[in-house]
């Protein structure tokens, strides 16, 4: 079931959407060569509860930690550890969410450490640019569908992979909700996008093959040929005048 928000339960959705949105921006600020993703999860937890609201991905499914810090081959659900230094040019996946007066908000960036290369610059430009397509398609009357071809179209077009396995979703009450708003698709296929509804779109993009394995652990997710991969997310809200960016800091600026 699709669930449409009233206006009551946007207002919270923005809240726990800010508050994802200014974490994920702290986050950013200590990515930093000979720093842990465990040490940048800890204030990551440490900022969440100081805003009086709860890391939406701690113990979901029983996931041991506040975020998700994916490290170049990594495409997703990268577990922080003390064990994961991060190096000169890393690039580094950052998803977070946050729930506060019952509803989640999620989104995720990925930065780069120092200085990176041209190549994984290029590759972050255009998952946050197919990102950005994604959002714009999302407009009222129109199709998940038209979402998912909008995002698929930008990055094939330079010859980059969207990964199959992994999907966005709805988000609201529940951190995951339908529908899926997979990153690959047919335009006016899926169900219709209706004022109201709010959707986590996030594009994970990979240099090489779209294909991914899940290793020992049962969360990191990596590239099958090792390659690089970035991944990108906001939360919207589909309303009468085109897509609303919830996921955006205090300063008004979204990442
Ligand atoms: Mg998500």
């Amino acid at each position: 079931m699709i669930v449409i928000k009233s206006a009551r339960e946007l207002k919270a959705m923005e809240l726990a959407c800010r508050i994802s949105a200014n974490v994920l921006k702290l986050a950013g600020t200590m990515v930093e060569p000979g720093v842990s993703t465990w040490e940048i999860d800890q204030n990551i937890r440490k900022y969440i509860e100081k805003q009086g609201a709860k890391p939406s991905f701690l113990g979901y499914g029983d996931f041991p930690a506040s975020s998700c810090i994916s490290v170049n081959n990594v495409v997703i659900h990268g577990i922080p550890s003390k064990n994961c230094i991060l190096k000169n040019g890393d690039i580094v996946s950052i998803d977070v969410g946050a729930f506060i007066d019952g509803y989640h908000g999620d989104n995720a960036y990925t930065f780069p450490c120092g200085d990176v290369s041209e190549e994984a610059k290029r590759l972050m430009d255009a998952t946050r640019e197919s990102l950005y397509e994604g959002i714009k398609a999302a407009q009222a009357g129109k199709r998940i569908g038209d979402i998912s071809s909008a995002v698929q179209r930008y990055v094939e077009d330079r010859s980059y992979s969207v990964v199959r396995d992994f999907v966005g979703h709805g988000v609201g009450a529940n951190l995951h909700e339908e529908p899926s708003v997979p990153n690959f698709g047919t335009p006016g296929r899926g169900p219709r996008l209706i004022p109201g509804m709010t959707i986590a779109i996030e594009p994970m993009v990979n240099l090489g093959d779209y294909k991914v394995k899940i290793l020992d652990d049962d969360w990191t997710t990596v590239t099958v040929d090792g390659k690089l991969s970035a991944h990108f997310e906001h939360t919207i809200a589909i309303t009468p005048d085109g897509p609303k960016i919830l996921t955006v800091a205090d300063d008004e600026v979204h990442l």
